[in-house]
C-alpha cells in the first residue's frame, strides 16, 4: 500500500473519518458501485452538470455586470452559435465513442470487488494529489509534443484551438484521439498509485473539476489559482493565455512545469485581476 504509514497511529490502525460513508454506500448502492458503467456515469453527469451551470453563467454575463467583471474577456459574450457547436462535437463524441466504450466495459469487464475498509482521509487526499500531479505532468508532455510536431497539432489538437476565449463547453471540444488519451490517463493512474476505488472516484470527479475550471473563461476570487499560493496552480487565466498564445503555458493544471522548461508566459493577468490590483494600489 502506497501510503501505508499514514494508515497508522503510534502502531494503531487510524479509523478513517470517511468510513460512514463508505459503509452507507457499501450497504445502500453496492451493485451501483461495482457496475463497470459507474465510473463512466459518474464522470459524464459531473461534466453535464458542471458545463451546464457555467453555461446559464454565460447566457446571464451580458447582463448581468456582477458576474461580466469576473470574465477573463469581458467585451466577448458567449454566444448561442458558440454553444450549440460545442455541444455538437461533446453529443458526437459522446455517443461515438465514450457510449460504445462504456457498453463495451459493461459485457466484458466483470464487475469491481468493493473493499470493506474505506481509505483515510489521508490516503484519499494524497491519492488525489499523487494522481493530479502525475496527470498534469502526462499531459503537459502530450500537449508540448502536439504544439511542436505540426502534423500532430493539426490532425488532434488544432479542433481544441478554435477558441480563442475558451468558456466552460470548449473543455471537451476535442478530438477523438485527445478524449482517449485524456481517459486512459484518468484510469491509469490511479491503479499506478494503488488508489482505493473511493480515491479513484475523487480523483475522477476532481479531474473533472479543474478541467472545466480551466476552461471556463471566469476569474473569481475563489478560483483555485488565486487560492493555491506562490502561483503554483495555473488554471484558468494561464489556460486563457495558452488559448491566445498556443506556444506558452502547456501544463493544464499545475505551474511548475511551465516554469522549469521555460514555456511558462507571465502576460496571464485577466481584466478581473487587473481591476483587483489597482484597487489594492
Ligand atoms: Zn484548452
Ligand atoms: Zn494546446
Amino acid at each position: 500500500m502506497l501510503f501505508y504509514v499514514a494508515n497508522m497511529t503510534f502502531g494503531l490502525p487510524e479509523t478513517s473519518v470517511l468510513q460512514p460513508i463508505w459503509d452507507y454506500l457499501h450497504t445502500n448502492h453496492e451493485s451501483t458501485l461495482r457496475s463497470p458503467l459507474f465510473p463512466v456515469l459518474l464522470s459524464v453527469s459531473t461534466y453535464l452538470i458542471l458545463v451546464a451551470l457555467f453555461t446559464v453563467v454565460d447566457v446571464l454575463a451580458p447582463y448581468c455586470p456582477s458576474i461580466n467583471r469576473y470574465k477573463i474577456h469581458p467585451d466577448k459574450p458567449v454566444t448561442w452559435t458558440d454553444i450549440w457547436r460545442t455541444l455538437g462535437l461533446t453529443t458526437y463524441n459522446h455517443l461515438v465513442y465514450i457510449f460504445p466504450a462504456t457498453v463495451g466495459q459493461w459485457l466484458w469487464r466483470p464487475p469491481i470487488p468493493l473493499p470493506k475498509e474505506a481509505p483515510t482521509l489521508s490516503e484519499f487526499l494524497l491519492g488525489i494529489l499523487g494522481c493530479t500531479i502525475l496527470f498534469d505532468f502526462q499531459y503537459y508532455l502530450w500537449h508540448l509534443l502536439h504544439h511542436k510536431i505540426g502534423w500532430l497539432y493539426r490532425t488532434f489538437h488544432a479542433i481544441h484551438h478554435q477558441y480563442n476565449e475558451p468558456f466552460s463547453l470548449v473543455t471537451q471540444y476535442l478530438s477523438a484521439w485527445e478524449l482517449f488519451s485524456v481517459g486512459f490517463w484518468t484510469t491509469l493512474d490511479p491503479l499506478l498509485l494503488q488508489c482505493h476505488c473511493m480515491t479513484t472516484w475523487g480523483f475522477m470527479l476532481f479531474n473533472i473539476w479543474i478541467s472545466t475550471d480551466d476552461h471556463c473563461g471566469y476569474d473569481f476570487p475563489w478560483s483555485l489559482h488565486n487560492l493555491v499560493p506562490f502561483g503554483l496552480w495555473g488554471g484558468s487565466v494561464k489556460h486563457d493565455a495558452h488559448h491566445q498564445k498556443p506556444n506558452t503555458n502547456f501544463a493544464p493544471f499545475f505551474s511548475h512545469w511551465d516554469w522549469l522548461a521555460g514555456t511558462g508566459t507571465a502576460l496571464a493577468q485577466s481584466a478581473a485581476m487587473r481591476g483587483r490590483e489597482s484597487k489594492e494600489a
